[in-house]
């Protein structure tokens, strides 16, 4: 088996092949050097940290301090600010990313500095660039998959795709509060700052990709600006942006012997730009269904991840519909400003694999249509 990729998706994938196998060959390739640095918030779930946990290794980020609260302000100024059921932590991805890299190597998986950018399908294998050949191949190459491309799975739309830009701000070392801050202006988008515990933050901003080109500035001049602009007391250094591709509820994950995971199946929560997770659970699949249906791996990934993820998908692709008006999201951050069961559900929903019971959808659609109703 062959990883396309070595970012949280693909190193899950080569680690659980491994571990179910371990005498299968897989080699794990990007066209990066680790530690290398991805554009990223930095937070990591809890849900996160589970999936290192059935990876193997448990104890992959314990040296860093746990982000206990969650503070988010709604596009209209509704406010919430609790303490997580189960904290979250904030790694940079610098970190994060060679740790997993290293973890694959200490499995036996043979890690090589290669970009792919020729495929062909021969006789029930996969020529990557006419030389590396493979029964299943995981394309975990990232927003803008060249495999993807290879295959004929066409890219993200524009209307689903985000933009963001990331940097790191100087905070007090005691600052333990991930914050969230979305905007009326050019919504659905948000800044954040997720304190990674050694006295400086990541802080970004992010919005969807076709408001950013409805400004018809340069992309660079408007996310730095309203960066500045949002987060004036937290100067950034090191800024570096990338696309988001946003799930669309049904995700292709491939097509013949590739399967894709993480952000190159397009798996992103569309509700708060979440992927890392979605990254991990879907490279652990992937090679899950590489090394047990060798005979047809696409069809026992999609069965995975139907089973894992379908319900929550279909969940926040009709949440982000419903969530293009920021009053919707008003009424739901008031909601669970008032019940802590509510905020609990939402961070299920928008860190973790989680679905919306009837009737907490009813409460918010209630207040939703109250608050519209006090604004006529
Ligand atoms: C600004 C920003 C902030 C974000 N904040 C958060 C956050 O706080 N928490 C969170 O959970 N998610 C966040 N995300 C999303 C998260 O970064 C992604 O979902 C996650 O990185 C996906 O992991 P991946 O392994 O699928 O892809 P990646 O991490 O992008 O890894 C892809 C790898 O493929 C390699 N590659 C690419 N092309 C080739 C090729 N042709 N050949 C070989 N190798 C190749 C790349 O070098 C890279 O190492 C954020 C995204 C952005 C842009």
């Amino acid at each position: 088996m062959i990883v396309v990729g070595a970012g949280p998706a693909g190193a899950a994938a080569a680690i659980r092949a491994k571990q179910l196998r371990p005498r299968a060959r897989v080699l794990l390739t990007d066209k990066a050097d680790f530690p290398r640095d991805k554009a990223c918030g930095d937070g990591i779930a809890a849900h996160g940290r589970d999936e290192l946990a059935l990876l193997g290794v448990p104890g992959l980020i314990d040296d860093h301090r746990p982000v206990r609260r969650l503070a988010v302000v709604s596009p209209g100024g509704a406010r919430v600010a609790a303490t997580v059921a189960r904290p979250n932590h904030v790694v940079p991805r610098m970190v994060f990313d060679a740790r997993l890299v290293a973890a694959a190597r200490a499995q036996g998986v043979e890690v090589r500095r290669h970009r792919v950018r020729e495929l062909a399908a021969q006789s029930g294998r996969v020529l990557l660039d006419g030389r590396l050949d493979a029964g299943t191949v995981v394309a975990a190459d990232g927003a803008n998959s060249v495999v993807r491309r290879l295959i004929g799975v066409p890219p993200t739309p524009a209307r689903h795709t985000a933009i963001a830009v990331r940097g790191y701000a100087d905070v007090p070392a005691d600052d333990d509060t991930q914050f969230i801050a979305m905007q009326r202006d050019g919504w659905p988008a948000y800044a954040w700052s997720f304190p990674v515990g050694d006295g400086t933050a990541n802080v970004g901003f992010g919005m969807m990709l076709p408001r950013l080109h409805a400004t018809g500035r340069p992309g660079r001049e408007v996310l730095h600006g309203r960066l500045a602009e949002l987060l004036p007391h937290l100067p950034a250094r090191n800024l570096r942006a990338h696309h988001l591709p946003l799930s669309p509820g049904r995700p292709r994950p491939g097509a013949g012997r590739v399967l894709l995971a993480g952000d190159a199946a397009g798996l992103v929560n569309p509700l708060t730009g979440e992927g890392i997770y979605y990254a991990l659970l879907s490279g652990r699949l992937a090679g899950e269904a590489a090394v047990e249906a060798a005979a047809n791996p696409l069809a026992a990934y999609r069965r995975k991840l139907a089973q894992a993820l379908g319900r929550h998908l279909r969940t926040t692709d009709l949440l982000s519909r419903a969530a293009q008006s920021p009053g919707f999201i008003d009424a739901a951050i008031a909601t669970a400003a008032r019940r802590k069961e509510v905020f609990d559900l939402l961070v299920e929903v928008g860190l973790g694999a989680g679905t919306v019971p009837a009737p907490l959808a009813l409460a918010v659609a209630r207040r939703w249509l109250w608050n519209g109703l006090r604004r006529r």
